[in-house]
């Protein structure tokens, strides 16, 4: 049965919705635009989404593009391996299904970078489709309005949420009710401090009525956030040219450049682990110079320190005449001015913007 408040959230929705540049979009903008609003907000994804659908207006366009363009398009907006995975389906797309993306949420799932909520999202919002969508923010709310007791992480407690979802979606209008979810989840229904008071559907909603929305939903407490040392050589050759490497394309920042270096083991000296890592990566050997910058940098899951120092190159480890792509995809001797041409992730980012600071300097 459809849920009992759906005419009061979709009247509150149509009249106060943002106007979004992927609003009644095409199909191909409707899912470029989810993936990219994946663990990122609003107002960071307009300009790079704008940027992308100009540079590629089509599914044809992006299958067609060059991982590097498609990555440098990207810098900045984090978890590349979502640029990746976009261009990767892209390719599926013309090859399997004429360029047109399918709308059946079972055939969006087979697709790089589409979970079960990206599919529900795409196939109701593009398609019309019957499929519920539940992220972190409709995961809240629905915990409210059941007055959920049970840890929203554990898996049994989402199996009871998408079994609800489902059995709760309209007999029409389901994108626009699965919008309407996640904006009330966004605005109203906040984390901390929700806006009981003006929302929408509170007569629906048991936590309020129990006085019991500051307690839902119930997640157990996480586990702190891992930390680790990493180091990264500036490392130049007799022109001044700097040494740098794309990283392999499974995995963190797959498929980005970076200055070479590596995650410090235990009990190990920043200046051995650099050497370490650069002899098993590209198999060179370089002379580690002074600590150049300290960067700090918070991934999803943990924190990161990097260590960068200016390195002089000495040579490829013999038999070998030139650098080796051991642990990297690709490397690459370039100019200061040519680190702009390449996609880097944001901590190599700021020592890149520490480099041009001291040569303004030096000016
Ligand atoms: Fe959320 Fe409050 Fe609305 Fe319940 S009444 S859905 S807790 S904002």
């Amino acid at each position: 049965m459809a849920a009992p408040f759906v005419n009061e959230l979709l009247s509150w929705y149509r009249e106060q919705r943002a106007d979004l540049p992927w609003r009644d979009a095409d199909p191909y903008q409707v899912w470029l635009s989810e993936i990219m609003l994946q663990q990122t907000r609003v107002e960071t994804v307009i300009p790079y989404f704008t940027r992308f659908v100009q540079a590629y207006p089509t599914v044809e366009a992006l299958a067609a593009a060059p991982l590097d363009d498609v990555l440098k398009l990207w810098e900045g907006l984090g978890y590349y391996s979502r640029a990746q995975n976009l261009q990767r389906a892209a390719r599926i797309i013309v090859s399997e299904y004429g360029g047109a993306l399918p709308a059946a949420p079972e055939d969006l799932l087979k697709l790089p970078g589409v979970g079960r909520y990206t599919a529900g999202a795409i196939a109701s919002i593009a398609f019309g489709r019957a499929a519920p969508a539940l992220d972190g923010n409709v995961i809240r709310v629905f915990a409210r309005l059941l007055d959920l007791e049970e840890d929203i992480a554990a898996s049994s407690t989402r199996n009871r949420l998408w079994a609800q979802a489902e059995a709760w979606l309209p007999a029409s209008d389901v994108g626009d009710y699965n919008q309407a979810l996640m904006e009330l989840g966004q605005q109203v229904c906040r984390p901390q401090n929700p806006l009981c008071p003006a929302c929408p559907i509170s007569a629906h909603c048991r936590a309020f009525a129990a006085g019991r929305q500051a307690l839902r939903p119930l997640r157990t407490k996480p586990a702190p956030t891992p930390h680790y040392d990493v180091t990264a050589g500036l490392i130049r050759d007799a022109r001044g040219s700097l040494l740098i490497a794309q990283r392999p394309l499974d995995g963190l920042l797959g498929g980005l450049w970076e200055f070479p270096g590596g995650k410090v083991e235990q009990c190990e000296r920043l200046v051995d682990c650099l050497k370490r890592e650069l002899r098993e990566e590209l198999a060179i050997d370089v002379k580690v110079g002074a600590l150049f910058a300290v960067v700090d940098h918070a991934f999803t899951h943990f924190k990161i320190t990097l260590h960068a120092f200016d390195c002089r190159y000495l040579g490829a480890l013999p038999p070998h005449r030139e650098p080796q792509a051991l642990g990297v995809k690709d490397w690459a001797w370039v100019t200061e001015a040519q680190l702009a041409d390449y996609s880097f992730g944001k901590a190599d980012r700021l020592v890149i913007e520490e480099l041009a600071r001291r040569r303004e300097m030096l000016l």
